[in-house]
């Protein structure tokens, strides 16, 4: 209790002044706190409002009121953070007819059970890159007021391609409703129009911006990875979402397209599927995350071999990209490239992102590592690691707990049991 919540904030209880917030003691019994390499044992975390006022060797007795959360048998990590959901959709065999017969509230009421789901596995901050009719602006903004429960969203609102590539979201569509669609919608033809659909996404309550450098699995046309945007588009890109204090993430499967984004200046690259030695050169020069969506591409590779699963301009993408991915962030992580964790959710069933940690510790990355790459490291790419991403004092309380310990057994990832958010226990 802090004697500054007195005051407002207190009530007159059998004689007693108390504080109507009361501070939350949670006793770990194994504590990772997303920075130090060390497993610390037997701590206690003491929360109150939304940060973290202390963390303390032992476990302290809470004073009268507080709340006590026994972990002692759990270990306790920072919040995860996946920086590639989509949480707007749940890929499936009826997705591609459904553009057809779905309105942007059926997406919406749809993606309220995803956010939860999210949030129940652990994931208290999410990056969201690509929706449809800004269905996660508005899904961020009715968890932010309360109205529904899912995770922390940063969202690139709809991903900005160009004409025909991936994420024009008119592709395969007849003549009579192809249209042409522009800069608004998200599909650029030249640096103008680059920093009219930077300046429109950040109009619709985007936080970041997306854009589709190469051909991607998903969309109906017949590349997965050639180069889509040119370089003058990219540095628009780039330089328009600076303006705006906003960061840029990239989907890219081959290799010119990469070149061209890294050198224009972005974020992270994800899928990075033909990444080449050059690229990951570039990348630890410039400073690129690499987000690798493994479990993505493993779900696409398996559902590529149901016939008719996919269509079949996709098919052949799905098989032939897929099975790459998990080599390719094999040689990024050997090669000392930065990676942040992410996982494309939505492309495969939401609260399954935990899957992502078995791939990538068995490329040989510590679990340790892995955990890192989902909380200080993730934090960074979102420019937010002055706040969140690790347990330490004065931090926001974002704090889960898994049953066992990770660092033996990574599978635990699974057994999410325990979620707070800003303080607030979602899930015990
Ligand atoms: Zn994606």
């Amino acid at each position: 209790m802090k004697l500054t919540q007195l005051g407002l904030a207190s009530t007159f209880v059998a004689g007693l002044l108390l504080p109507l917030q009361a501070a939350t003691y949670i006793h770990a019994g194994k504590l990772i706190d997303g920075k130090s390499d060390k497993v610390s044992k037997e701590q206690t975390i003491v929360v109150d409002d939304n940060k973290i006022v202390s963390i303390d060797d032992g476990y302290l007795t809470p004073g009268v009121g507080d709340k006590l959360i026994d972990a002692r048998d759990k270990t306790v990590m920072p919040g995860l953070m996946d920086m590639h959901t989509h949480l707007s959709l749940e890929f499936n065999k009826t997705s591609y007819a459904e553009r057809f017969t779905k309105n942007a509230a059926d997406y919406a009421y749809k993606s309220v059970g995803f956010a939860n789901t999210t949030l129940m596995a652990g994931f208290t901050t999410v990056r969201d890159l690509g929706d449809s009719y800004n269905v996660t602006v508005s899904l961020k903004n009715a968890i932010n007021s309360g109205l529904i429960v899912g995770p922390r969203i940063f969202t690139a609102a709809k991903s900005i391609a160009t004409t025909g590539g991936h994420a024009d979201p008119t592709n395969g569509f007849n003549a009579i409703i192809k249209g042409d669609p522009g800069p608004k919608e998200g599909v650029i033809n030249g640096p103008e129009d680059a920093y009219k659909a930077v300046r429109q996404r950040y109009k619709d309550g985007a936080d970041l911006i997306k854009i589709t450098a190469t051909g991607g699995v998903l969309s109906v046309a017949k590349s997965g990875q050639n180069p889509q945007f040119t370089q003058a588009e990219a540095d628009a890109i780039v330089k328009a979402a600076k303006d705006y204090d906003m960061t840029v993430a990239v989907h890219a499967h081959g290799a010119e397209g990469m070149e061209r984004a890294i050198e224009a200046g972005v974020d992270s690259i994800e899928h990075g599927t033909y990444m080449s030695k050059k690229i990951m050169k570039l990348m630890k020069k410039k400073g690129t995350y690499y987000v690798p969506t493994i479990t993505a591409g493993k779900y696409v590779a398996e559902k590529a071999a149901i016939p008719g699963f996919y269509p079949a301009v996709v098919q052949p993408k799905a098989a032939a990209i897929g099975p790459k991915i998990q080599a390719t962030f094999k040689r990024a992580y050997d090669y000392g490239v930065k990676i942040a964790f992410g996982t494309d959710s939505g492309v495969f069933p939401h609260g399954e992102n935990w899957k992502e940690f078995i791939y990538m510790t068995e490329m040989g990355m510590p679990a340790m590592e892995a955990i890192q790459s989902a909380t200080i490291e993730a934090a960074k790419l979102l420019k937010i690691d002055n706040e969140l991403g690790s347990l330490e004092k004065g931090k926001i309380a974002d704090i889960i707990a898994v049953d066992g310990d990770p660092i033996n057994d990574i599978s635990v990832m699974e057994k999410v049991t325990f979620v707070m958010k800003a303080g607030q226990i979602f899930k015990q």
